[in-house]
Formats: structure tokens, sequence, C-alpha cells
């Protein structure tokens, strides 16, 4: 059985639905402290918290695990700026806990939830694997030093990884099932939705001088569904000794401003959205573009549903049916 830990959230519940399509039987670990138990439907679930070591051995002793997939993380750059003890604490203390009782075990094959934004703000786009990671927050910097620990738990203990560099993950499962529901939403795409489903009465651009061609920031966004393939292809080519541990960048390789992004929402929702134009948010780089070539090559992985129409489709699809 693959465990999926953090499989109650937003990228971990399609994940969950990806793998049984591909045959595989998912077992989830989460805390349900950002994650929601109606993702998690008929899948059997270890209620347990990442850091906890005595919860990880439980989830190993009930299930017969043959690799995992670690979405278990916090993920928001302000909360991370307020708190990075919190992120050390689960980002990278949990994580190795998690490493350790897989070793313990002879556990092999991991997949890990990494970020573009490791890389800081990078001096080129598209940016490939090799740019230098020099993240500009506490979140970025837990996700690296966590994938730093994965190259030397390969090299001692002989864990076979893969760390995954999402850029923006977005879009909703195309069934209605998961979708995006933070607290506090900080997200563009669904604050956007928000904003033209009448529940929020504005949307801040962030910055209009940025060096971009409309003066907004560009971003590379990447549907969670393809996001999900590239697990179980990722699982499956680490199963079958057919890739070596790595890091490999998800993304589509095409940036979109905030303002194609806002205009995308109005001409899929055929709704009116205020907008406000506001400072810069502190910390956000111009572009974050991914080099996708690797994922190609290595995985043969491409993103299939990542058009931007498509991406706010079922993001709204999710917003109006949740
Ligand atoms: N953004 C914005 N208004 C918002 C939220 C985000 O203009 O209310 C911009 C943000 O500055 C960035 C882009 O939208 O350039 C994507 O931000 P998001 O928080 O969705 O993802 P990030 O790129 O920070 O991971």
């Amino acid at each position: 059985m693959i465990l999926v830990t953090g499989g109650a959230g937003y990228i971990g519940s399609h994940a969950v639905k990806a793998l049984k399509a591909a045959g595989f039987a998912p077992v989830i670990f989460d805390n349900l402290s950002t994650g929601h138990r109606s993702f998690v439907r008929d899948t059997p679930m270890v209620e347990g918290d990442i850091r906890n070591s005595t919860d990880i051995q439980r989830a190993f002793s009930e299930y017969s695990i043959d690799g995992v997939l670690h979405f278990a993380g916090k993920a928001l750059v302000p909360e991370a700026h307020a708190n990075p003890a919190v992120y050390y604490d689960v980002n990278v203390i949990g994580g190795l806990r998690l490493l350790d009782v897989m070793r313990d075990r002879g556990v092999k094959h991991f997949i890990f939830s990494s970020t573009c934004s490791t890389y800081g703000i990078p001096e080129n786009a598209p940016i490939a694997e090799e740019c230098p990671q020099l993240p500009i927050n506490p979140y970025g910097e837990t996700k690296l030093a966590f994938e730093r620990a994965l190259r030397w738990y390969h090299e001692s203990y002989g864990i076979q990884y893969l760390s995954l560099r999402y850029f923006n993950a977005a879009g909703a499962d195309p069934d209605g099932e998961f979708g995006e529901d933070h607290d506090p939403e900080t997200h563009l795409i669904p604050l956007v939705l928000d904003a033209a489903a009448g529940r929020r009465p504005v949307v801040q651009v962030f910055g209009t001088d940025y060096p971009t061609p409309d003066g907004t920031c560009l971003r590379d966004y990447i549907h969670v569904t393809d996001l999900a393939s590239a697990h179980v292809l990722g699982l499956q080519a680490l199963m079958e000794k057919k890739v070596s541990s790595q890091a490999i960048n998800l993304g589509t390789g095409t940036g979109y401003s905030v303002r194609e992004v806002i205009g995308t929402v109005r001409k899929v929702t055929g709704r009116e959205i205020p907008v406000r134009e506001t400072d810069r948010r502190p910390g956000d780089p111009p572009i974050l573009v991914a080099a996708v070539e690797k994922a190609r090559t290595i995985l043969g992985w491409t993103a299939t549903h990542s058009d931007l129409g498509e991406i706010v489709a079922t993001a709204w699809k999710w917003h109006q049916d949740r």
C-alpha cells in the first residue's frame, strides 16, 4: 500500500484519487488540521501528526507500506514569516521523523512535495532544476532543508526519492470531488473566484510596476490533476527502478500575469470582477516559470489539463458546488 501524508488536503486528495485509478491502494495519514474529513471518503486513514513518531509507526504497523507520497506540511508564506518555528517543526523535523520510520522499516520509495519557492528570485526564466536555490522566505527555506536532507538519506540509507517542485498549483477535480479550500485563503485564483461569486467585494492586484509585459507578476499555473498524475508516474518509475533520485519541476512552461488570470475568470464566469491595484506584496518574485524538459524526459510527463481556461473552469465548478 502507499502512504499518502496530507492525503486529506488539496493536492493530496487528488493524488489519492489518481493512485486508485492507477491500481494502487492508498492509505491517508493526516491530522486534519488543514485537511478535510470529507475528502477522505472511503480511503483508509490513520489520523495522526507528522511530528509524532508513534503516530507514524502506527500507520506502518497497521498497513503494509511499500512507498510514501509526502504532502503533509505547512505552505503559507505569510504564516511562515509570522512563525518560522512551526515551519521548521512540521516541514523539516516532521519530515525527518517520517524518513526515520521508513529507514527503520526498510521502505524505500518516497515522493516529496517540494516547491518553486526553493529557488527564491531566479535570475532566469524558465527556471531549470540546476538553478541556484536561494529561498527568500521561511517556507521555501524549510522545503529546501528537507530536500537537502533527502539527498543524504538516499546516500546513507538507500531511500529512493523524487522531489517534485510544483509551480502554482491550481484548479479542481473535474468530477467536482475535491478542490482548493484554505482558511485563510491567500491564493490568487480562489480569491478572484470569490470576487466573481460576490463573496469578496474586490480583488487586490499586488503590484503593477513589475518588469513584465503588463506590469503584474507572471506565474506558471499547473492543474492539480496534472500534479497528481506526475506523482503516480514518479512512484511507478521509482518502483520499477527506471529513475534515479533527483528533483524535477512540475509546471507548464508558460507564465500568465495576474491581469490575465482575472481576465480569464471574467470570461469563464461571465461575472464582473472589481479590482483594486495596490502595492507589491513583499517576497513576490516577478516571474516564476518552469523549465519542463526534465519532467518530460525523465517521467514522460507533460501537463494536459493546465490550459488556464480549464484550470479556472474546474475551480469555478468546485467553488459553486461546495
Ligand atoms: N496576487 C494578487 N492578489 C491576491 C493574491 C495574489 O495580485 O489577492 C498575486 C501575487 O502577488 C502573485 C500571484 O498573484 O504574483 C500568485 O499569487 P499566489 O498567492 O496565488 O501564489 P504564489 O505565487 O505566491 O505562490
